[in-house]
């Protein structure tokens, strides 16, 4: 890669559900992975460091009997 100031940028193939980090040199127009990581448009990172902490323990909204608070349910599922 040359020496230039490069731009990070990142790209999404939805039918390869992936996401790619780039190096872009915008002088040379070349583009170099940093990473790919595999992605879905919903809260779920693959990247744990990417993860915001309250999205990743929320539960499927579907297990949680309606007459039943969010507290309560975590509170079941940490008892069990
Ligand atoms: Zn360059």
């Amino acid at each position: 890669m040359c020496d230039h100031l490069h731009d990070s940028t990142s790209r999404y193939d939805a039918a390869e559900k992936v996401m790619t980090l780039l190096l872009v040199c915008p002088t040379c127009g070349i583009e170099r992975v940093v990473e790919t990581l595999d992605y879905e448009p919903r809260p779920v990172w693959t990247s744990a460091g990417a993860a915001p902490s309250q999205l990743a323990v929320l539960p499927v909204e579907s297990s949680i009997p309606p007459e039943m608070t969010l507290a309560e349910w975590q509170h079941r599922k940490l008892a069990a």
